[in-house]
């Protein structure tokens, strides 16, 4: 269900501050608890509201927010699985309902938040390689994955029957006692069960499909999009396609973490893209007009000013990085290439160029390896 503006669901303006996002929150958290409110879809609204909370009262994950806008921060990345159709089949897709809602990235630690106490699936960190121009522009990419789902034979319940029951080995509290007699006394020992590794419930029958683990090792090719604007070190969340949760727990998460392969002519600073021209002295003295390509290989004329020093950077303005609507520059910057060979012409016109700034061609005869040669 979406939720709409988050700004909307807290009922408060862009601008509003810590202060009242909290103050927003908390009224509506407490008039909207499960425990409290027993409205049709109070739940629902519960849940969009702490979404809505987690996100704006984060200053970092709020300017990504505003930065991306609703649909994206929350939707762009909607993951789906594509090929391999048997994925909707047999009664598996209910445990995926929740795939791709929240679209979250970040570059900090890799830290899989979650509230369930149930032991959910484990985290899965892949790592991408994407161009300069995937990066730039946006792109829907497909990446295998090799993760476990739940068994599709026994609904992940790992029972044959799909129920459990409770583990005779420790009568359900998933742990057992041992006690020992020793000279010192009598010792207890807690220590997991070993039947029902601290589950407390057990397959009532093992499942033949999965024996009993619930789970099944499976190849999947799973649609990523990548938002435009993203950088190396950013991480895409995919929620739920991280290894299955225990028994009917919720998956983890894949965070596939993107690294943009360096580009032969463009770099990345920031918003901003910037390349390299190269001009002859002359074009530096007297000022010019050069062709420069941009990342999406368009023509633009820049006009070089006379008497522009070397590693100066002339901006193009609109063909950096898009991210939203706004655009990043394309700093080129001007290198100054000396000829080494330079056609007779040409050399006599910087003979003549020499003499009117006074100055005279070296002597072949004393010049510095010649001096050197000379003392020898
Ligand atoms: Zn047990
Ligand atoms: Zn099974």
């Amino acid at each position: 269900m979406a939720g709409g503006n988050y700004y909307d669901v807290l009922g408060i303006s862009r601008n509003a501050d810590e202060k009242e996002i909290k103050k927003a929150y908390r009224n509506l958290a407490r008039k909207y608890h499960p425990d409290v409110c027993k409205e049709a879809g109070a739940e629902e609204r519960f849940k969009q509201i702490n979404e809505a909370y987690s996100v704006l009262s984060d200053p970092q994950k709020r300017a990504q927010y505003d930065n991306l806008g609703h649909d994206t921060y929350t939707s762009a990345s909607k993951g789906s699985y594509t090929g391999g159709g048997g994925f909707h089949g047999g009664g598996f897709s209910a445990d995926f309902s929740g795939f791709g809602d929240i679209f979250d990235f970040f570059s900090g630690g890799f830290s899989g938040s979650r509230e369930t106490g149930q032991r959910g699936g484990s985290d899965l960190l892949m790592r991408m390689q994407i161009t300069l121009e995937e990066a730039v522009f946006g792109a829907d990419k497909e990446i295998d994955v090799n993760h476990t789902e739940a068994c599709s034979h026994c609904n992940g319940t790992g029972s044959e029957t799909k129920k459990l029951v409770h583990c005779q080995r420790c009568g359900g509290s998933g742990q057992m006692r041992q006690m020992s007699q020793t000279v010192f006394g009598q010792f207890v020992r807690m220590s997991t069960c070993t039947e029902c590794h601290g589950r407390g419930r057990v397959p009532e029958k093992k499942c033949t499909a999965c024996r009993g683990s619930g789970h099944t090792q499976v190849h999947r090719k799973v649609a990523v999009h990548i938002p435009a604007g993203i950088e190396t070190g950013m991480r895409l969340r995919m929620e739920g396609f991280g290894e299955a949760g225990d028994y009917g727990a919720p998956n983890g998460d894949l965070f596939i973490e993107v690294q943009v392969r360096p580009h032969p002519r463009f770099r990345r600073s920031g918003d901003d893209l910037e390349t390299d021209i190269e001009v002859s002295p002359a074009q530096a003295v007297v000022g010019s007009t050069v062709e420069v390509e941009t990342i999406d290989k368009k023509k633009v004329e820049l006009v070089i000013p006379p008497g522009i020093q070397y590693n100066t950077a002339l901006k193009i303005p609109g063909e950096g990085v898009r991210r939203r609507g706004r655009a990043g520059d394309l700093l080129v910057r001007v290198k100054i290439v000396i000829p080494t060979q330079p056609k007779p012409e040409v050399r006599s016109l910087y003979e003549k160029i020499l003499e009117l700034e006074g100055h005279s061609p070296p002597d072949s005869k004393k010049g510095f390896f010649s001096t050197f040669k000379g003392k020898k």
